[in-house]
């Protein structure tokens, strides 16, 4: 018999897939990690698995327990299933003015949601404050404990990344990575991919492809965190050096507008049958980068994120699109 043993079972071991035109495009070998094949169908399963498993091996958390985030996108929902599969409760603090279909999906995984005004993040009222304090309650009341998963600066996310992406992308090439490139929300997947891949070769070229209105591109080019602009990419852009991101150095940092990733997302639906979010457009987008620097003849690695149907009011919309003063393909504008 083959199997997978239940939901957290299922997380990781994802194909590499050839992106065949970005390949041909820049005579290098171009490879997605097809992280939307994860079970809860995004890279953030992975995460909040790490996270889980090490409040279970510490003993923070206990059957019945409680799984506390302050979230509204994929990483919400891979907690809400992984709390399934093992037996919590997720309590998800959202801003309230999150879309409709966000906040259903949570509730339908199993999420308890608290809806809170949104405030920036310096309010003590900002909904991962909120998250924060809630599961500081929740520990001191719940017989069986409640952790706050705090993705961002809990480095068990990252660590997750470095025992399982990491080693994978190594076995899957043979070795013969030379870059990895990705963007970034909480730093987990570049990281604890970059440590994992340096440990290996020490010479492996680490890429960052940022959204603008994120800082870090400006802080790996130039050493001042500075973000301007603006993106429709959901799940990354970040102004901050994280806990996940601590320690970490890149070799190629690009900022990659909506201009030059959505098209990339666009083409990889119509000509490779890939149907993804927009971060897997800017990670793309930054791999094709990096091919041409690092010259033909080289194995680049990126992520795929997760599915385009996540997105269809958004980025595939035309409607929107053009609300932002983005183009949209004809083909898109045809499917209406
Ligand atoms: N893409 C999407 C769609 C995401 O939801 C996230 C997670 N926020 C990322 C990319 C970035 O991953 P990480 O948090 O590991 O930096």
């Amino acid at each position: 018999m083959e199997f997978r043993d239940g939901f957290v079972g299922t997380i990781g071991r994802t194909p590499l897939i050839r992106l065949n035109r970005a390949s041909e495009e820049t005579g290098c070998e171009i490879y997605g990690k097809a992280e939307f094949l994860n079970p809860g169908g995004s890279v953030k399963d992975r995460a909040a698995w790490a996270i889980v498993k090490d409040a279970e091996e510490r003993g923070a958390l206990r059957k019945d327990g409680v799984i506390v985030e302050g979230t509204a996108g994929n990483t919400g929902i891979g907690l809400a299933l992984v709390g399934n599969a093992r037996g919590y409760r997720t309590v998800i603090v959202i801003p309230e003015t999150q879309s409709q279909e966000k906040k259903d999906m949570l509730r339908i995984c199993g999420a308890e949601l608290r809806e809170v005004p949104a405030v920036p993040y310096k309010d003590p009222n900002n909904y991962v404050h909120v998250s924060g304090r809630l599961a500081e309650e929740l520990a001191a009341s719940d017989p069986n404990g409640a952790i706050w998963a705090q993705q961002f600066d809990n480095q068990a996310n990252r660590r997750g990344h470095f025992e399982t992406t990491g080693p994978e992308i190594w076995e899957q090439t043979d070795g013969k990575v030379d870059g990895f490139i990705c963007a970034v929300g909480t730093g987990g997947t570049l990281a604890g991919v970059a440590m994992a891949l340096r440990e290996r070769n020490p010479g492996i070229k680490i890429g960052l492809a940022d959204p603008p209105g994120a800082g870090l591109y400006n802080y790996y080019k130039y050493g001042e965190l500075k973000g301007e602009g603006s993106s429709i990419t959901e799940g990354i852009g970040q102004n901050r050096i994280t806990g996940n991101l601590e320690g970490l150095s890149v070799d190629f940092p690009y900022q990659v507008r909506d201009e030059e990733s959505l098209p990339v997302v666009f083409d990889m639906l119509q000509h490779e049958g890939l149907l993804l979010g927009a971060s897997s457009g800017v990670n793309v987008a930054g791999a094709i980068r990096m091919a041409r620097d690092l010259g033909p003849g080289h194995t680049i690695v990126t992520i795929l994120c997760d599915w385009g149907t996540r997105y269809t009011s958004r980025l595939y919309n035309p409607a929107f699109l053009h609300e932002k003063g983005l183009p949209a393909p004809q083909w898109l504008e045809a499917a209406e």
